[in-house]
């Protein structure tokens, strides 16, 4: 037979799986009935393509899959080089008997993040605070087009994570602490898949998605271990049967409507209060995978395991495979010893301990997935928008995502926007930093400061948007800081991924002592802006009254162009704080709703450079919003341009109640309105906009 290569594929036999006008169901019932035991087991494994002991143990374990972990990156590490690396891979699985396609996965979680060069969009917490459904998606059509220009087919992301206590140094992947805007985020899935009916998988710009962590990654108890380290990374998750269905369980049910190909579990366990049970780790949790996930929710894509998690399960690793497999996990992410999981697997099946329909149940799964994302009839990179890889068109739509997520949380004598002319004093630890500004899973696991790839920084952006205003930068305000207009002090966190985060500084969310000092002297000398890049709140205690302008940045990413854009007036601000911005440790943790509820800057709070906040009594603030309302009813609505004036009377109505000018119950028709406006409904959120207003 001639040889594969990545420009020719060859079907060696032309059975009928291969035939692509075949139903997929068909095709993957007659592959299934050729394969052997040794086959199935090894479609189950996963492997870190740096722990193969050979490219040859690809055909020689007919491997299903494998990845790259955090920092498993080709040398050089361009677009194209990973596109080759794949295809070498490739060829392996494809020199096979049946020649299974590999389906290769990666950690694109804001952009194609281990790229260098590729476009880093914010992280997902900045995602939630900008709160634009539409903008979500774009995003996530950029980052899938990236990955899959690389020959990569799958994505492990979005993280769905309703993160209740940002102590978890993985608060910045989740979209907020509100399971509605969690939900309402994930347009990204469709951004990345296409049709909810997986019909877009085999275009050269869809990957898979990879919905995770299930389930209630985000609500794990914050504590020490016997050992004195922290435990809330991978920890346990204590909450009412309640809870776990509106909190946690929720965006995940609208993740298998949106038809995510696959869903990971949670390395947490989860312990369900009166249930008797205690913790139980979820990777071996049957009734939330096989019965919940699979079952009610009817999820058919396939679950993969996160990265060796099943050896966290209590017993030996026959028991580790043999629960894990049961409880519905498909494919495991092996990662190192993949030889001794499929030996192990397999003697599991031969003993009669794990039964052949549940392994067949999860190959079909598998090949499902394959035969959707055409991987049989295109196993190969198609290279065609390798050049779209960090193009200006792709940073665009993420400087427009920077610009939106950045959330003006105090703007005392309207310091900010700035004016071109001003005399500006930069200072700050993350003013200048692309790899700080972009924080974990950023070409490496753990993210790294410094210029670890391309884009603009803040202070970049600024210079560009300001060209003539002569702008000084001392990092850490040791310049003489006279005859200044304004001072912009950018502080924040260095990345790192999973654990805590920032633990050489306590783990307390606290601002480094470097970070303080630049903003005492700076506020000292001048009117200044503070702005806080970093993967969740940070306590600014009572430092707060000697600032004048406070904005939280999160992690932007490679657009620092999108901070000046707000900073400049060029875009107004937009974005509404995802979490709650807490005073003290003491009040961790905090989230909308809890009893005693009293943050510097509570949940939704968002000031806007677009509407003045109403000033006086309840009745102007009424009145105002009223005026808004009736004026884009008569404009008609459709357009973006209303769209975002009616946020902003979304915005004004929150200020007006957190100000205390309208009372609870005048302000209920509004904040309805504002849950219209996050599902996307405009004309219910007027219509109910403009009924209150008649009614006041
Ligand atoms: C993380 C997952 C990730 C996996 C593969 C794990 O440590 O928890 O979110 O997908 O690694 O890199």
């Amino acid at each position: 037979a001639p040889a594969e290569t990545p420009h020719v594929v060859v079907d060696a036999h032309g059975l009928p799986y291969l035939d692509r006008k075949l139903p997929v169901k068909k095709r993957v019932a007659d592959l299934l009935s050729r394969m052997s035991l040794a086959e199935k087991a090894g479609q189950m494994t996963q492997a870190e393509r740096n722990a193969l002991k050979t490219p040859g143990d690809i055909a020689s374990y007919d491997l299903g899959s494998l990845l790259s972990g955090g920092g498993s990156v080709p040398t050089p590490n361009t677009a194209g080089a990973w596109a080759k690396m794949v295809d070498s891979y490739q060829l392996r699985a494809r020199a096979t008997r049946f020649q299974i396609p590999l389906i290769y996965g990666v950690d694109a979680v804001h952009g194609h993040n281990n790229v260098i060069g590729s476009t880093i969009m914010p992280h997902n917490i900045g995602i939630g605070a900008g709160r634009d459904p539409k903008l979500a998606e774009k995003t996530g059509a950029v980052t899938a087009r990236e990955v899959r220009a690389t020959g990569i087919p799958w994505d492990f992301a979005p993280c769905l994570c309703v993160t209740r206590d940002e102590r978890w140094g993985r608060s910045y992947e989740a979209f907020g602490e509100d399971p509605a805007l969690v939900t309402a985020m994930e347009t990204v899935i469709t951004g990345m898949q296409g049709a909810r009916n997986g019909k877009d998988l085999d275009r050269n710009d869809k990957v898979l998605t990879s919905a995770k962590h299930f389930v209630g990654d985000g609500g794990t108890e914050f504590g020490s271990s016997a050992t004195g380290s922290y435990t809330i990374d991978q920890g346990v998750t204590k909450v009412t049967r309640r809870e776990l269905e509106a909190v946690h369980l929720a965006p995940f049910a609208e993740a298998v409507e949106r038809g995510a190909g696959t869903v990971m579990p949670s390395y947490s366990s989860l312990d369900i209060l009166g249930d008797g049970q205690g913790p139980v780790k979820m990777h071996a949790h049957a009734e939330m995978i096989n019965g919940v996930l699979k079952g009610r929710m009817g999820f058919d894509g396939f679950v993969i395991s996160d990265w060796q998690a099943i050896d966290q399960i209590p017993g030996d690793y026959a028991s580790d495979v043999r629960t894990s497999v049961k409880a519905g996990l498909d494919m495991i992410m092996v990662a190192t010893d993949y030889r001794g999981f499929t030996r192990t697997l397999q003697e599991e099946v031969t003993a009669g301990r794990v039964d052949r329909a549940r392994v067949d149940d999860a190959v079909s799964r598998i090949l499902t997935q394959k035969f959707k994302l055409g991987l049989f009839e295109q196993p190969y990179a198609d290279t065609t928008n390798l050049g779209r890889v960090g193009s200006a068109e792709h940073r665009a739509v993420a400087r427009e995502a920077v610009a939106k997520s950045q959330v003006l949380l105090k703007n005392d004598g309207a310091v900010l926007p700035l004016k071109k002319s001003q005399k500006v004093y930069v200072a700050g630890s993350n003013a200048d930093d692309i790899g700080n500004q972009a924080g974990g899973w950023t070409i490496s696991w753990q993210g790294s400061s410094g210029a670890i790839t391309t884009g603009t920084t803040i202070l970049q952006g600024m210079r560009k948007a300001a060209p003539d205003a002569g702008i000084t930068y001392s990092k850490d305000a040791s310049a003489a800081t006279d005859g200044y207009d304004v001072g912009v002090v950018v502080v924040g966190e260095t990345p790192y991924a999973e654990g805590f985060g920032d633990v050489g500084n306590g783990n307390d969310l606290e601002l480094t002592d470097a970070d303080k000092a630049a903003v005492d002297k700076v506020c000292a000398a001048m009117k200044c802006a503070v702005l806080v890049v970093s993967g969740r709140p940070q306590l600014i205690g009572d430092r707060l009254d000697g600032i004048d302008a406070l904005v939280a940045s999160w992690l932007p990413g490679t657009e620092g162009d999108g901070v000046a854009d707000v900073l400049y007036g060029k875009r107004r601000f937009t974005g509404r704080l995802p979490v709650t911005w807490p005073k003290s440790q003491a009040q961790l943790p905090i989230n909308v709703g809890d009893a005693a509820y009293d943050p510097p800057f509570p949940y939704g709070w968002g000031l806007t450079t677009l509407v003045k906040p109403p000033a006086g009594n309840g009745e102007a603030a009424l009145k105002a919003i009223g005026s808004a309302a009736r004026t884009l009813q008569a404009a008609g609505l459709g357009g973006s341009a209303q769209g975002s004036e009616l946020v902003a009377v979304a915005r004004l109505i929150v200020q007006a109640k957190m100000a205390g000018t309208i009372s609870e119950a005048s302000a209920k028709p509004f904040a309805e309105a504002d849950h219209l406006l996050l599902s996307g409904d405009l004309r219910g959120a007027v219509a109910k906009l403009t009924a209150a207003y008649r009614a006041a």
